[in-house]
């Protein structure tokens, strides 16, 4: 049975590090959870940790723009304070927003589906506050943007997947929240109309602060425009020239309803194929070209599952079965970088090692020594 261990303040931190050190297990620093399999319950030799208790005040100074963020809290739950004091952090995730939470957002450097529009996580965190293996509090980066003397360790601290520290607290910079924002959602007939309308938006170089397109089962974009009524008003009519039929949408909550939509439709379609073994693979490459060469290979698997981030040119694809996967779809590969997603760490490091070169991964290992010499934090 999986014990997890809910601290309350730094001694109990300090205690659990120490505990782990002498009763040689290892820790695994848990969030919303949203990245971990089942399985990883059934390993006795591991203290679980979460931040679920911790005391969780967010402080917010407005002047300087700037704010100190539990990092146990969920994604939503800060959302929706910034919201309701005039603040945005452009930080909208494709997973469950009301599970996953901010430490575990920083520790996977997820993301963000506004990332071509406003930047990735690591451009709004400013520092964190941390504890060690050791249980040694530490603040790295501070509450400015010029804050950094030595080796900027709370960037590095991004994508360590919980494998160098534990994160108690995040630092972010912030901006306003936009004067207007707006969603259309427009359906098409055939997924052909539905890129070319993508293409010609990419073509006026509008940037969306969210820009995706869903091809399951019928082909649908949604866009949403900050501070910029016009490009809007282009967009529609792009896609209604395309032979789009579209829907504008003003309304806050009903803009959260079409999002929430969205991220939930990959929970959905691992729920609804749970049956199957499922891989997500990622493609940079432009969207028709990437289309008519997955309805070339369609024989692999007569249901695969297809939607993508039009500004960065990312496509998922998911396919029911594995052993589906093999060398025709690599072929794909052509068409940019394919790639199974995939973290670091122990359970990953069979894929490190085949993909990075050995003096990376020496390099790898070494840091992972410098910053937990006693092997106690494991990702997952
Ligand atoms: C449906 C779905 C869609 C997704 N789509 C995308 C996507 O498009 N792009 C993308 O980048 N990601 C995507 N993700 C991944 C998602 O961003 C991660 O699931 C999320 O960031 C993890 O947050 P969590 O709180 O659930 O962390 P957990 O799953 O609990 O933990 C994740 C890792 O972070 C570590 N960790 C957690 N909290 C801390 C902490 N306080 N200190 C140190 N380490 C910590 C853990 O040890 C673990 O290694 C998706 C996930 C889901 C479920």
């Amino acid at each position: 049975m999986k014990t997890i261990l809910y601290p309350t303040c730094h001694d109990d931190l300090v205690y659990i590090m120490r505990d782990s050190r002498d009763s040689d297990k290892t820790l695994t620093v848990i969030g919303g959870e949203t990245t971990f399999k089942k399985k990883s319950s059934e390993d006795s030799n591991k203290n679980w940790v979460s931040l679920r208790d911790f005391p969780d005040e967010i402080r917010l100074f407005p002047d300087d723009l700037t704010m100190i963020v539990p990092a146990g809290l969920s994604v939503d739950k800060v959302e929706k304070y910034l919201a309701r004091h005039g603040f945005f952090l452009p930080i909208d995730i494709a997973g469950d927003s009301d599970r996953v939470t901010i430490g575990g957002l920083a520790a996977t450097n997820a993301r963000c589906l506004r990332t071509a529009r406003y930047g990735t996580l690591r451009n709004y965190i400013l520092g964190m506050d941390i504890v060690n293996s050791r249980g040694e509090k530490m603040r790295v980066g501070g509450m400015t943007i010029k804050n950094v003397a030595g080796y900027d360790i709370a960037q590095f601290l991004i994508g360590s997947w919980g494998e160098m520290a534990l994160i108690t607290h995040l630092i972010f910079k912030l901006i306003p929240f936009p004067k207007t924002i707006e969603t259309l959602q427009i359906k098409f007939d055939t997924d052909l109309s539905a890129i070319q309308a993508m293409q010609s938006i990419s073509d006026r170089l509008i940037i969306p602060s969210r820009f995706e397109w869903i091809c399951a089962p019928s082909s649908l974009l949604l866009i949403e425009i900050d501070n910029s009524p016009e490009d809007t008003a282009m967009c529609q009519s792009i896609c209604e020239e395309k032979g789009g039929s579209s829907k504008l949408v003003r309304n806050f909550e009903e803009q959260q309803s079409i999002w929430r939509t969205r991220r939930s439709l990959l929970r959905k379609i691992l729920q609804k194929e749970q049956e199957a073994v499922l891989l997500t693979l990622q493609v940079t490459a432009d969207a028709k070209e990437f289309l008519s060469a997955m309805k070339r290979e369609r024989d692999i698997s007569e249901k695969f599952y297809l939607f993508g981030h039009c500004n960065e040119k990312i496509w998922h694809i998911i396919l029911p079965r594995k052993q589906a996967i093999p060398k025709r779809i690599a072929r794909l590969a052509d068409l940019g970088h394919i790639r199974e997603e995939v973290g670091i760490g122990y359970t990953h490091s069979r894929v490190t090692e085949n993909s990075e070169s050995k003096c990376k991964v020496d390099i790898q290992n070494r840091i992972k020594n410098a910053f937990d010499p006693y092997c106690l934090f494991q990702s997952r």
